[in-house]
């Protein structure tokens, strides 16, 4: 077994995907989303393809989480259409669609005083009556094991720290064994190496052939495990592509309102972003 692929196991836990192999298209097109006569979104076209991992990048505000909320078929679309599979989110029934995509939102977590295991199994609903609940004692070690909350299954979901909390609701996620997963900012509460392990994660899911959106403030992070970017601003697509053609200086001036350095990493010759200070 080569490296990258033990890190791939390592990553996802053993057996942890079973399903990415169905390798699943996202795309919007012409995409508007409206609240209380608000255009949070007005003609985004995005396209998320099974093996790659595509980072959803922008300031606060930008629109990535009403984004992320309309791939997943979690919100409603004003205008343009989303497919998943080549069919509208939409049509598909809401009990199918949760084995084709599954979604960490921002505010992820149950604050019930729940066991970590009893939240990470909640994952396994959508598969109740299927012959992959024969799998589902395996999927949830997996998932804990991968995301590194293990050691806490015990432990109830108030008694946990941030960061804590945050790879329990990443474990239902992973739990769900899903061929689409979307993560709106996975990493925010995390520690340094957790992050990476994030990123590891949704690019073992990739290599199995899963489609993973992850929304990504940390824009090295983005560029070191992503492989196509999309940069929002005020609801919009600012750009799309290879994370060398998006994240350039002046674009993320101009977006951000922060000047930046981007140069080469020392040893990968992935952009690395750094504030001018
Ligand atoms: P991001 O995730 O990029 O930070 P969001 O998608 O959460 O941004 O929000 C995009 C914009 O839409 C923000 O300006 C936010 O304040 C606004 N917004 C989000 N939800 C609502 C809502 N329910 N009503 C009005 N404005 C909203
Ligand atoms: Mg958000």
């Amino acid at each position: 077994m080569s490296r990258q692929q033990q890190e791939a196991r390592a990553a996802t836990g053993t057996g942890a995907v079973t399903d990415a192999s169905a390798r699943l298209a996202l795309t919007a097109t012409g995409l508007a989303v409206e609240i209380d006569g608000a255009r949070l979104l007005e003609g985004v076209d995005f396209t998320a393809a099974p093996g790659r991992v595509h980072a959803l990048i922008g300031p606060n505000g930008a629109g990535k989480s009403t984004l992320l909320a309309a791939l997943a078929g979690d919100r409603a679309t004003a205008a343009g259409t989303v497919l998943l599979d080549g069919t509208p989110v939409a049509q598909h029934a809401p009990k199918a669609l949760a084995r084709l995509r599954a979604v960490l939102t921002q505010e992820h977590m149950v604050s019930f005083p729940f066991p970590v295991r009893e939240i990470v199994a909640m994952g396994r609903h959508p598969w109740a009556g299927t012959d992959a609940a024969d799998d589902d004692d395996l999927a949830i070690e997996a998932a804990m094991a991968a995301t590194d909350v293990s050691h806490l299954a015990a432990r109830t979901v108030p008694s946990l720290s941030g960061g804590e909390r945050a790879r329990v609701a990443l474990a239902r996620i992973v739990a769900q064994r899903t061929p689409v997963l979307l993560l709106d900012e996975p990493t925010a509460a995390l520690d340094l190496k957790h992050q990476e392990d994030v990123l590891r994660l949704a690019r073992a899911h990739a290599a199995a052939g899963a489609t993973v959106v992850v929304v990504l403030h940390d824009l090295n992070l983005a560029a070191a495990y992503a492989d196509d970017v999309t940069l929002l601003r005020l609801g919009r697509v600012v750009a799309t592509g290879a994370p060398a053609e998006v994240l350039t200086a002046e674009r993320i001036e101009a977006v951000y309102g922060q000047p930046v350095d981007v140069v080469p990493h020392p040893r990968t010759g992935a952009p690395l972003v750094l504030p001018v200070r």
